[in-house]
């Protein structure tokens, strides 16, 4: 059985003590929710330390939003897989569309960061989606094949059974328009169907989470779907309440 999840970017908001306030909330209001997922938060880097301790036995997971390449060294301003794991780290949100659009991440400096996150017991959840044009031209079954191809292919049998993919297309990312939830299943439907092309059955435990504009009113519908397995929130993960709906619903 794959695991339902929801998890929460919080990108670049909240100062350390919001985020610990934030991560404080999320741990009171958690018993419905954490029935019904597995919650993880991804707190900005300068406050993984004091959420992780905040959420010490609360059963929350906490996950970086991005790792370097490289293990360690002179890369001025990165931070290493090993230094996220050392803090009590379990994920890290790897290839998401604001890393690609604006920091020019490609599928090759994705499979360096997938090494250094497996390397270091991190499950790595990776985003895939495509833009307006591109679903616009009906293109985004390729765009999130070749991201998959290009990326996720290389992994070992070992490492799949160790991934969370996200589906989130850019046009729906904190713009308030969210995909419907069929289309939601049926990209996550195709993406399951290109991943047991590769890994077989094992592409049925993978647990494929949704993301862009999920809110508490549209999430139970989309989470209803058979191949949405959960979701990755963005803007409403930075209120408890909130993110505690969604994971509920
Ligand atoms: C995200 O960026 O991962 C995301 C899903 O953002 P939002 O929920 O704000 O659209």
């Amino acid at each position: 059985m794959r695991k339902k999840i929801v998890a929460g970017n919080w990108k670049m908001n909240t100062l350390p003590a919001e985020g610990v306030e934030l991560a404080k909330g999320v741990a009171a209001g958690k018993s419905a929710a954490g029935e019904c997922a597995n919650l993880i938060v991804c707190p900005p880097f300068t406050h993984l330390h004091s959420v992780v301790e905040t959420l010490k036995d609360s059963g929350i997971a906490v996950g970086a939003q991005d790792c370097a390449t490289e293990a360690k060294g002179a890369y001025t301003g990165e931070v290493a897989a090993s230094m996220i794991a050392a803090l009590g780290c379990k994920y890290v949100i790897l290839g998401h569309s604001e890393r690609r659009q604006y920091y020019g991440e490609t599928s090759e400096t994705l499979n360096k960061k997938m090494a250094q996150a497996y390397a270091n017991n991190l499950t790595p959840i990776y985003c895939v989606g495509e833009n307006l044009d591109e679903r616009e031209a009906n293109r985004h079954f390729d765009v999130v094949k070749a991201q998959i191809e290009e990326v996720v292919f290389n992994l070992s049998d070992e490492q799949f059974r160790n991934l969370v993919i996200a589906y989130e297309p850019v046009w729906a990312i904190g713009t308030g328009k969210t995909a419907t939830a069929d289309q939601a299943q049926e990209i996550h439907a195709y993406i399951r169907e290109v991943l047991r092309s590769k890994f077989g059955a094992a592409a049925d435990d993978c647990s494929i989470l949704y993301g862009g504009s999920c809110k508490p009113s549209n999430a139970a519908e989309i989470f209803a779907k058979a191949d949405v397995d959960g979701g990755l929130i963005g803007g409403a993960a930075l209120k408890a309440e909130d993110f505690l709906a969604i994971a509920t619903a």
